[in-house]
């Protein structure tokens, strides 16, 4: 809509408007997905893959070829997420994913899970090949962790599915740059064998047993050592108050379905947690409906913004805790 000139004028004003919005509307992603797609547009750079990985039936792992003059630009924090691009049956597409390697790693990675009708993800799972190139915008987020050495923290993480790829790297990054800290991770998903990172999570777990912990959580195979079922009220119950009630938790990550992350942060603030010790990255709204019904009520909105009267059904009825 605007060129980049515009958008590196205007981009302050634009990040502070959307911060306010998204501090105050229900639902944040989809205000974040409208403005960055349609009002401030990113800045891609054409970037060739260098390996692309199956590694689930349904997922793939892409590493990008990032040239030494664009290292800048792509310098990450863990859990942040980029923006791809690409031209599917004529029709231009652009959809954000996380990050799931480490900033220390030197890797631009993502992984990518196909989800049913979906556009990008069945092209990069189906069609994408080492070589092609994507158009990619520069590292973005606040679903971050930042290593501190000096610091001994204790960090518990809830992913479900394809939501760990942000969390991915976070471990990583808690294993390899902040040595005295601990992370408990609980991961749900149907069952091992479309677990993403499954094997490489039991390696690192293996690798840093003293500091890493996995709670493993499967509703469609009934494992040994693994809870069963979906990650809910319970499953958080049972990790802050039973398994890991000894645990003073610094921070919680949460990444995984909305209503996943509703539930989880509901128990964890009646158990006392502060709400801005809770981070979380949402990858989609609930239901197809409830996203069709709010883009449709975006211009009225808009409109109503600029009236100064914001609407109370648009008002969260509690402010969140970390806009995304
Ligand atoms: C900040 C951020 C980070 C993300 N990181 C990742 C990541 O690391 N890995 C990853 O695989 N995805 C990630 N996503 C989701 C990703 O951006 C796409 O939404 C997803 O890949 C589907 O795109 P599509 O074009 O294939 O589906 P579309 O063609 O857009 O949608 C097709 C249908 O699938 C439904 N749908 C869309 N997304 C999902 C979903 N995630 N789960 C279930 N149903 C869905 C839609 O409601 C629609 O009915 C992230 C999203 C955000 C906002």
């Amino acid at each position: 809509m605007f060129d980049h000139g515009f958008c590196l004028m205007f981009s302050p004003l634009v990040n502070e408007t959307l911060k306010m919005l998204q501090a105050n509307l229900k639902f944040p992603s989809l205000l974040h997905y409208f403005c960055r797609n349609y009002i401030y547009m990113a800045h891609f750079h054409k970037l060739a893959i260098k390996e692309i990985n199956k590694v689930t039936e349904q997922s793939v792992t892409i590493s990008f070829d990032v040239p030494d003059t664009l290292k800048d630009t792509f310098t990450f924090n863990a859990g942040q997420y980029i923006t791809l691009k690409a031209v599917i049956n004529g029709n231009e597409i652009r959809r954000d994913y996380s990050i799931c390697s480490s900033p220390k790693s030197g890797a631009l990675k993502v992984a990518v899970k196909e989800v049913a009708d979906g556009r990008f993800s069945k092209y990069a799972n189906k069609e994408l090949k080492t070589g092609d190139v994507l158009e990619v915008s520069g590292p973005n987020g606040r679903f971050i962790f930042e290593p501190d050495n000096t610091k001994s923290r204790t960090i518990i993480a809830f992913a479900a599915g394809s939501g760990i790829t942000p969390i991915m790297s976070i471990v990583k990054t808690v294993l390899e740059e902040e040595l005295n800290s601990k992370l408990i991770l609980v991961y749900g998903n149907k069952t091992p064998h479309d677990t993403i990172f499954y094997n490489e999570l039991l390696a690192l777990q293996v690798k840093h047993q003293n500091r890493f912990n996995i709670q493993w959580v499967f509703s469609r195979s009934d494992e040994a050592n693994a809870l069963f079922g979906r990650i809910e009220r319970s499953t958080v119950n049972y990790i802050i108050k039973n398994k890991h009630k000894d645990l003073s938790v610094d921070t919680f990550y949460l990444c995984g379905p909305e209503a996943m992350i509703n539930s989880i942060s509901e128990v964890l603030i009646e158990n006392g947690v502060k709400k801005d010790a809770i981070l979380f990255e949402l990858f989609t709204v609930s239901t197809p409906e409830a996203q069709i019904h709010y883009l449709k009520g975006i211009p009225k909105l808009l409109l109503r913004l600029m009236r100064r009267k914001l609407p109370s059904k648009c008002l969260r009825s509690k402010p969140y805790w970390k806009p995304l």
